[in-house]
């Protein structure tokens, strides 16, 4: 296979090799993390012999709330959007599974920590990708011992490059103490989410997550599982959840565009459940990967064939 750092990507207004596509150091975004980003996925189907972007749309529309929130100028519309993601896969000729990452970046090589009046500029690139989490086995989980940024802090719902260090250091801490993925609690103490995931409790057949008001990244994945649930006759509730209510919960998944649908085996050295991946995280898993491979007519306005 070519390497793929030869394959085209978008970066100051057009196509260039991605290895070709890199930034002073004096810039802005690098400086101060004044970047935000998206995480898209396209899927190849090999039967079908094309590649589905899942969701552009929604990603489109979160990047640019991320982008008011950092008081950006981007406002790239939807289909020019649409035609670069598309273009820049097919000048690729992507026939894998890849992860594309869109960026709004304050490019401007200027000196003050500020939002307003900064240039920025827009690039995507794309990478290989299959699983991020593994999604075969149960993760073991620990609880960070990092508090999630709040809204009032740098709010998570912006997606921006800064806040990372929040999800890197709760990352770093749990695998370097032997677990795959951390959770965050938020400053109240209440279960926010992973460290690039969204996180799910099952209890007495109902599935849980936190509501989008607890510091959460509004994920994209996150609403496509409780639309697949529903539609599969599970009831839904979106409400805060306590630490303990983890370690009691029948079932926990993680979701998220890297970390799809990921079961957790354990946390906190707790066992969930039975210790193997429960009933409901199975189905929606299943329906999950038929869908994003372009299997299910029901969910076909969600994907974006390449080909
Ligand atoms: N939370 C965080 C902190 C993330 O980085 C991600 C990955 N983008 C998610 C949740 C999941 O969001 P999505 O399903 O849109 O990928």
């Amino acid at each position: 296979m070519q390497d793929f750092t030869e394959r085209p990507c978008w970066f100051e207004g057009r196509f260039v090799p991605l290895k070709e596509a890199n930034v002073n150091i004096r810039t802005h975004a690098l400086q101060y993390g004044t970047a935000c980003f998206g995480g898209m996925r396209a899927y190849f189907n090999s039967e079908k012999n094309n590649l589905y972007l899942i969701r552009l749309e929604d990603h489109h529309a979160r990047l640019r709330a991320s982008s008011r929130i950092l008081q950006m100028q981007w406002s790239m519309p939807f289909e020019e959007f649409r035609q670069i993601t598309i273009e820049l896969l097919r000048r690729g000729n992507w026939r894998e599974n890849c992860y594309l990452r869109p960026i709004i970046y304050k490019s401007e090589l200027s000196l003050s920590p500020r939002l307003h009046n900064v240039t920025d500029s827009f690039a995507m690139y794309a990478i290989p990708l299959d699983d991020y989490l593994d999604t075969r086995r149960g993760l073991r989980a620990m609880i960070s011992s990092w508090v999630r940024l709040s809204d009032n802090q740098i709010p998570a719902r912006a997606k921006a490059t800064g806040g990372y260090i929040n999800s890197a250091l709760a990352k770093s801490e749990a695998m370097q103490s032997g677990f795959d993925e951390a959770i965050f609690l938020d400053v109240r103490g209440m279960v926010c989410e992973g460290s690039a995931e969204n996180i799910f409790i099952v209890r007495d057949g109902k599935l849980i997550t936190p509501g989008t008001a607890s510091s959460i990244l509004e994920g994209i994945t996150r609403r496509t599982v409780l639309t697949m649930a529903r539609d599969l006759g599970i009831e839904t509730i979106e409400r805060d959840i306590s630490r303990t209510e983890l370690y009691a919960a029948d079932e926990v998944f993680f979701t998220g565009t890297g970390a799809q649908i990921a079961w957790v085996e354990s946390i906190d050295h707790r066992p969930i459940g039975n210790g193997s991946i429960g009933p409901i995280t199975e189905k929606l898993q299943k329906t999950f990967f038929a869908y994003v491979r372009g299997e299910l007519p029901q969910y076909q306005h969600w994907l974006t064939p390449v080909y």
